[in-house]
């Protein structure tokens, strides 16, 4: 709004509160009068005369993409409400009533029928246009027919987690519409009407003396970082995956990984706040946010970047993996390839192309209990992001005081651990940016109702690795889609890095399941100054269940899509082999010789 908008609307304001002021001296006036010179009259008419009150709802703020697409706004509606002192003959507005309202009449007359005192009853909610005109034609001076809203999501199921719902009082419940509650709800304003008393008989409002007695002000708007193009494209390729997969569920979010503004989130199955109440109660609430999982290898991307900055592993140090090796009285092993879990002699780099459980192990109890854990809280894993959207869960880090040298070896591949899909994407974004971490976010700007913008302060990021270490490992990550696990996620045109992670469920109070995975694939794109981040989960797939064959060629689709929307330029030629897919080279333990989407 520009400067000249301000004023008129300062200005405007000014005038309201001298109209109202003289208003109010005016009632007061007459109040007095009402009061002192008709005192015998008015206290034996009692309550059930003089001045009537309602509220004056004021409407929600709409909430938008960062593009203007609106994702929430309201519908006028309006209220029913009733003065139970001006109904004349209960039984009759109510047989009235009952037909317009769909509502039995003895229910209505029950509702008529109040204690002295009580002025107003909400009759219905919701009431369009020509049904308040019925009512009003009813010409019943007892009720009361006040502006009202309904909340709509024009978008659909799009988005539906991030945005939320409000119940039916308009106060917001979940997502964004619960966490920016405070902002998004306006404040109440109060009308007031002095009714004709002096007439026996007559509850007649007096004409003139229907006036505002303090002015409803609306909420602000939202502008949230969402981009609803971005969004589409992450919520169809996810629900495809989880379709073509035959999975439970998917969770997949995209990220600016300098900024940290979330630009998807996205959980399948989904739900339409417009009719929440038709979806399950679980669908209501983002799993991106809310549902902690075992990440399993994509928590290496921490253990190596631990190592690099901690110096254990000096260069061209290595480690031979023969498929398993014993903590304690423990075993941990390496996934099957190739009918061998031996992964032979690997420096970190390779552990992480070919995903090797018993390196990092190694390296993980190299480095020590404290050292994992406090590289694991730097990251940010074990906190919540502070995200504004209610239900996040900071995931699950232990002490580092109770960890025995198992608990180390297997948190040092993504086992005992259990993160948000926003926490291990910030994590990545961390690496993809230069060293520094992110705190993702949603909303980009709130502007209230006389247009003043407000930019929330976004959490200044921490340095929390070192370029070198950063430009290292993003040459491992380009390697494992390049050569590796990820070669599913590659893209002819564009140079890109991830890591693929595929962890058996941890069934509660029994273990691991043997048949139950989460498959997920994470990583950006262009690898030298990243522009997206994205982050595939998949919930128990019931074909493969290898990260490197259900998650990656998801990533690989949302990315190719999403760069090309965002005109990010290619910076990778096309060669013909690249063109052909044949950059697969299939040489790891998460990666089946089959894709199942088009590469
Ligand atoms: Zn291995």
């Amino acid at each position: 709004m520009s400067a000249t908008g301000d004023r008129q609307i300062a200005h405007r304001g000014r005038v309201w509160s001298a109209i109202a002021a003289a208003f109010f001296l005016a009632l007061a006036g007459r109040l007095w009068s009402l009061q002192v010179t008709h005192h015998e009259h008015y206290l034996a008419l009692g309550e059930r005369s003089g001045v009537r009150r309602w509220p004056i709802p004021a409407p929600r703020g709409a909430i938008f993409d960062r593009n203007g697409e609106p994702l929430a706004v309201n519908l006028k509606l309006y209220s029913v409400a009733a003065d139970p002192g001006c109904i004349k003959d209960a039984a009759k507005t109510a047989a009235q009533l009952s037909p317009l309202l769909r509502k039995p009449a003895r229910e209505i007359e029950q509702e008529l029928k109040q204690p002295p005192g009580v002025r107003w009853v909400l009759l219905k909610r919701s009431v369009d246009e020509p049904l308040a005109a019925a009512i009003r034609r009813l010409r019943d001076p007892g009720l009361i027919i006040v502006d009202g809203w309904r909340r709509v999501y024009p978008q659909r199921e799009l988005a539906g987690a991030v945005l939320g719902f409000v119940g039916a009082d308009g106060k917001g419940l979940a997502g964004v519409e619960a966490g920016l509650d405070r902002r998004l709800s306006g404040v109440e304003g109060e009308m007031q009407v002095v009714l004709d008393g002096r007439r026996p008989g007559s509850r007649d409002q007096i004409p003139g003396l229907t006036q505002v007695r303090k002015a409803m002000v609306p909420g602000s708007s939202v502008v949230l970082t969402l981009d609803v193009q971005i969004q589409a494209i992450v919520e169809e390729e996810l629900k495809a995956a989880v379709e073509a997969a035959g999975a439970a569920g998917g969770t997949a979010v995209a990220m600016d990984p300098q900024t940290g503004e979330v630009l998807a989130l996205a959980t399948v199955p989904g739900f339409d706040p417009n009719d929440y109440r038709s979806y399950p109660r679980e669908t209501w609430v983002s799993n991106a946010v809310a549902a902690p999982y075992e990440p399993g290898s994509t928590f290496k991307l921490v253990t190596a970047c631990a190592a690099l900055e901690e110096g254990v592993m000096s260069r061209g140090e290595t480690v031979t993996c023969e498929g398993s090796r014993r903590v304690g009285n423990r075993t941990i092993s390496c996934a099957l390839h190739h009918g061998s879990r031996a992964h032979g002699t690997l420096d970190l780099d390779g552990m992480v192309v070919e995903s090797c459980n018993v390196g990092m192990a190694t390296v993980a109890l190299k480095l020590g209990a404290d050292r994992m854990h406090r590289w694991a809280r730097r990251f940010g894993f074990g906190e919540r992001t502070g995200i504004e959207i209610p239900g996040e869960s900071p995931g699950m880090l232990s002490p580092p005081g109770r960890w025995p040298d198992i608990q180390v070896a297997n948190i040092g591949f993504g086992q005992g651990v259990s993160v948000t899909p926003l926490q291990l994407l910030a994590a990545y974004c961390a690496v993809a940016n230069g060293g520094r971490r992110v705190y993702p976010h949603l909303v980009r700007t709130i502007r209230d109702a006389a247009g003043k913008v407000e930019h929330p302060p976004v959490r200044e990021g921490e340095r929390i690795l070192s370029r070198e270490t950063c430009d290292h490992m993003k040459r491992v990550l380009e390697r494992v889609v390049e050569e590796g696990t990820g070669t599913a996620a590659a893209i002819a045109n564009r140079r890109v890095a991830g890591k693929t992670g595929t962890a058996q469920k941890a069934q509660p109070g029994a273990g691991y399941s043997s048949n139950k995975h989460i498959a997920s694939f994470v990583g950006f794109s262009p690898v030298d100054d990243p522009r997206l981040a994205v982050l595939v989960v998949i919930d128990e797939p019931t074909g493969s269940q290898y990260g490197g064959t259900v998650a990656a060629p998801v990533f690989r689709a949302i990315c190719e899509r999403a760069l090309t929307y965002l005109r990010v330029p290619p910076d990778r030629p096309v060669t013909e082999q690249a063109a052909a897919g044949q950059g697969y080279r299939g040489s790891s333990n998460e990666v089946s010789p089959r894709r199942s989407r088009g590469a």
